[in-house]
């Protein structure tokens, strides 16, 4: 193995192969600090060129690699297990804009550029990068691609998928495929792209990325909408996506009453806006080409006649960026909040809009029976389908006791999600934590067509083995 790190280090330099444990620490915890694993050597390589040949070493030793960008992902994909054997490949150090392209109205990146750095980017050319989650600030684009990004803005532009135009990956082998074609249509063989997106680092290191960028829109509104039901939320929905006419609607967001209580008790600086108290709040955002005056009506039109069908029961409209600022800091602060209240068990779910409300009645009240007290977090991209559908342990119980019964609660909630033909990933992706599960709800056919590929790109399982599928 010390050939191997002396290697390694004649590649990237010795100061970016890091051996000590000290150094290695943070690489190797997962965002929730719920694990750490244990690694050969964090390696940290500068450029494609330097990826491409830390991975064909590592392919002829047979040694493991997790890549890594801002290691904000929460299914344990991005640390690597326990046995010591892998490297932590960060992509932290490619971390260059490589093109602006305001002709084709296109970006190209490295994958290590963070998220807000390439929508940074794109403002300074006057256009949008809509990709947009709470986690902009660390995690980066290749991390983005790898897990099929969502986040906030999926609703009318996409997820990280829908955004990339072309991509630049080196392959299990240490091989480098230049896909970086920035063409809107181009139907010459298999899609390799979308095979590397969403893989979660087990086919390839992706080290580039062309994506197309949008016009900034001119206006965008917000406001806060109190209902008594998921069922209402859900009929809001539909009749915003009805009436929004020349408006976009941008982001729609559920809100339980609890989470805004967790945030007002763990943040209590945060200013809350003075809604009467209901069981849920919704968050939309209209987005238009056209001048602010245009959505504003949009936007009040939409909640007067809201209320007239007895749908939304009290609503605050933001008057000014700040204020718009403030209700979006709300939705993005409940995941802190509910960490802040102590360990609790994660759900990122996805479903038919239609089934979301027959869901949650049925999961919430199966939840209650079986444990009793446990405390619903229930917020997420209700317009996408997708919910962060979280259960906290019952007020001044154990949360190390509850979290115990995880599988039991994973189980309830995961079997409901099919019964109501759902997915139980929509935007975290599988990692380590969802390896076996997933086994229990997709069918043996595409069990087996993900075995066959992972096989194909990856014949010797170096590339973040444990995470996603095991080919054999
Ligand atoms: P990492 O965590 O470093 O890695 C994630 C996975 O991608 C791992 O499997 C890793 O091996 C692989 N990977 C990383 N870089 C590469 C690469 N260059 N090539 C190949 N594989 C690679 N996610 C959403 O989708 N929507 C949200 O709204 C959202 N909100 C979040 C809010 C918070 C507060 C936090 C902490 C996380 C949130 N996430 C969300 C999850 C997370 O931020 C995303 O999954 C993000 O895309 C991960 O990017 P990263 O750079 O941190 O990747």
């Amino acid at each position: 193995m010390n050939t191997f790190l002396e290697r390694c280090q004649q590649i990237v330099g010795a100061d970016f192969v890091l051996t000590d444990d000290a150094e290695k620490l943070s690489y190797v915890t997962d965002y929730r600090q719920r694990f750490i694993g244990r690694a050969l050597a964090v390696i940290k390589p500068a450029n494609t060129l330097e990826v491409a040949a830390i991975v064909k070493l590592c392919a002829e030793h047979k040694v493991a690699i997790v890549p890594q960008g801002g290691n904000t992902g929460l299914v344990l994909g991005s640390v690597p297990d326990q046995s010591g054997n892998a490297i932590v490949l960060s992509l932290l150090r490619l971390n260059q804009i490589r093109a602006i392209d305001a002709i084709n109205n296109t970006i190209t990146v490295d994958a290590g550029c963070r998220l807000t750095q390439v929508q940074d980017a794109a403002t300074s050319i006057q256009r949008l990068f809509p990709l947009s989650l709470a986690s902009e600030g660390t995690c980066t684009i290749g991390g983005n691609l790898s897990t099929n990004a969502g986040g906030t803005a999926v609703l009318h532009y996409g997820n990280c998928r829908a955004l990339c135009l072309g991509l630049e990956v080196v392959t299990a082998q240490g091989d480098i495929w230049d896909g970086l074609r920035g063409l809107r249509k181009d139907n010459t063989g298999y899609d390799l792209r979308d095979l590397y997106i969403g893989a979660e680092g087990t086919l390839g290191v992706i080290t580039g990325a062309l994506f197309q960028l949008f016009p900034l829109p001119q206006s965008q509104l917000t406001a806060l909408v109190a209902l008594n039901s998921v069922a209402d939320a859900v009929a809001l929905f539909h009749l915003a996506r009805s009436n929004s006419k020349d408006t976009v609607l941008s982001a729609f967001e559920l809100i339980s009453s609890f989470c805004l209580e967790l945030v007002g008790k763990h943040f209590p600086a945060i200013r809350q806006p003075t809604l009467a108290a209901h069981p849920y709040y919704v968050l939309i955002e209209l987005s238009s080409q056209e001048p602010e005056a245009n959505s504003v009506t949009a936007l009040e039109n939409l909640i007067e006649l809201a209320m007239e069908q007895g749908i939304v029961h009290d609503a605050v409209l933001a008057s000014s960026l700040t204020q718009s600022n403030a209700l979006w800091q709300l939705r993005e602060s409940i995941s802190s909040a509910q960490a802040a209240e102590g360990k609790n068990i994660k759900h990122d779910i996805s479903l038919p809009i239609s089934n979301i409300a027959a869901f949650i009645d049925a999961t919430d009240a199966q939840l209650q029976k079986q444990f009793s007290g446990c405390r619903m977090v229930t917020f997420g991209h209700l317009g996408d389908g997708n919910l962060h559908y979280n259960v906290s342990a019952p007020l001044n119980d154990s949360h190390d006791e509850f979290l115990a019964q995880q599988s039991a609660v994973n189980r309830v909630v995961y079997d409901s999600v099919a019964h109501f033909c759902g997915s139980i990933s929509a935007e975290h992706g599988l990692g380590a934590l969802k390896h076996d599960e997933i086994l229990r709800y997709k069918s043996p056919v595409e069990m087996q067509l993900m075995r066959q590929i992972k096989q194909a790109l990856d014949p010797h399982n170096i590339m973040n083995p444990g995470k996603v599928v095991t080919p054999f």
